[in-house]
């Protein structure tokens, strides 16, 4: 018998009668971590990580159904124990492992299985049948160790402040906006960030994260400090009077799609950082090795591409259609009408480019 099933409402375990990530409003909902794309209101009664508990109720509020579940602990529910294992690829994200009947499934939502200091990291589960993502299946996506995306963020930020230029830094507001935070040296100037950043730093602080003390953009008026400083923006406010308050600003964009070459000239930034929140292609490789899985189904992204090697492996390997976006795919990004400091302007539909 198959655990979960693809389903019009989301990905459904059927043993146990509930969703995982539902893209329409259901009874009963698990979810695996709060972007956008898997997390959407409406659905009757939330379960999700202790540690993702802050950031969904930002994100889908205060009065959310939410039951939460610590990283490792079982829940019996029907005939299906549940629990929920740590992915790394933001705060509070979750593998969720079932079991039924002696049968072992993982649904591994997103992941990255390199360590970035701002969450839980990612612990291959062992399982028969093993759920994952495939945004960056191609050999092209290595990505630099957390140390060299720290030095070549530092040294972009030190050299325009040595000649006097704000250094603004777009990057997706839930998970990349703390782990460029968690890099920064105080020293070099004041942290600067929008609304929508701040209000997910909230989320991390109240959950325990340490993160370097930050200022709204708007608090600081001393030009000194201004031109010393870096910003920390979502990509929706590229373009928009409120960067352009910074004058004559160095810019940069942080994403794996950096990778690729064009991406930035397209993006119109001076600098592109290559960091994401998902595996790369070897990341990936190793994950699903570790699993000891011998069933693989692919959800969103290369699915051709990463179903094609798990079969030359000799695995059994399909996918299922989602409705889950890419990395830094608008969905992701979408943050509650009421944030505040929210530029209307939408994102890049150019991205993702791949
Ligand atoms: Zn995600
Ligand atoms: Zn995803």
């Amino acid at each position: 018998m198959d655990l979960v099933v693809s389903t019009s409402n989301g990905l459904y375990c059927v043993p146990g009668d509930f969703y995982i990530d539902p893209w329409k409003p259901v009874a009963r909902a698990v979810i695996t971590h709060g972007h956008a794309d898997h997390a959407r209101g409406g659905s009757g009664h939330y379960l999700t990580a202790t540690s993702g508990a802050a950031i969904l109720r930002k994100r889908l509020g205060d009065h959310l159904p939410l039951q939460t579940v610590e990283y490792g602990q079982i829940l019996q529910d029907h005939d299906v124990q549940l629990s929920l294992h740590p992915a790394g690829h933001v705060l509070g994200s979750a593998q969720v492992r079932l079991e039924h009947r002696g049968q072992v499934w993982v649904v591994s939502g997103d992941y990255k299985t390199e360590d970035d200091g701002t969450c839980a990291p990612f612990i291959p589960v062992r399982c028969h049948t093993f759920i994952t993502e495939s945004t960056f299946a191609l050999p092209i996506y290595q990505w630099p160790t957390q140390a060299q995306l720290k030095s070549h963020i530092l040294a972009w930020w030190r050299s325009n402040a040595e000649q006097g230029r704000t250094s603004v830094a777009f990057c997706y507001s839930l998970g990349k906006a703390q782990r460029i935070l968690a890099m920064l040296d105080p020293s070099i100037g004041p942290i600067l960030t929008h609304g929508a950043v701040e209000r997910m730093n909230a989320a991390y602080r109240e959950t325990g994260v340490n993160l370097p003390p930050t200022q709204y953009a708007g608090q600081v008026t001393e030009p000194s400090d201004l031109r010393r400083s870096l910003v920390l923006a979502p990509p929706s406010a590229q373009g928009t009077a409120w960067v352009r308050r910074f004058g004559d600003y160095a810019d940069a964009f942080a994403s794996g799609w950096m990778q690729v070459r064009g991406t930035r000239r397209r993006r119109g930034v001076d600098r592109g950082f290559v960091m994401s929140d998902h595996a790369d292609w070897s990341g990936l490789q190793q994950a699903v090795k570790a699993t000891g899985a011998q069933r693989v189904i692919v959800t969103h992204g290369q699915v051709h591409v990463m179903v094609r090697w798990l079969r030359e492996c000799g695995l059994e390997a399909n996918a299922f259609p989602t409705e889950y976006g890419e990395e830094d795919s608008e969905g992701q990004e979408a943050v509650p009408a009421n944030a505040a400091d929210l530029s209307p302007d939408k994102i890049d539909p150019t991205l993702p480019l791949v």
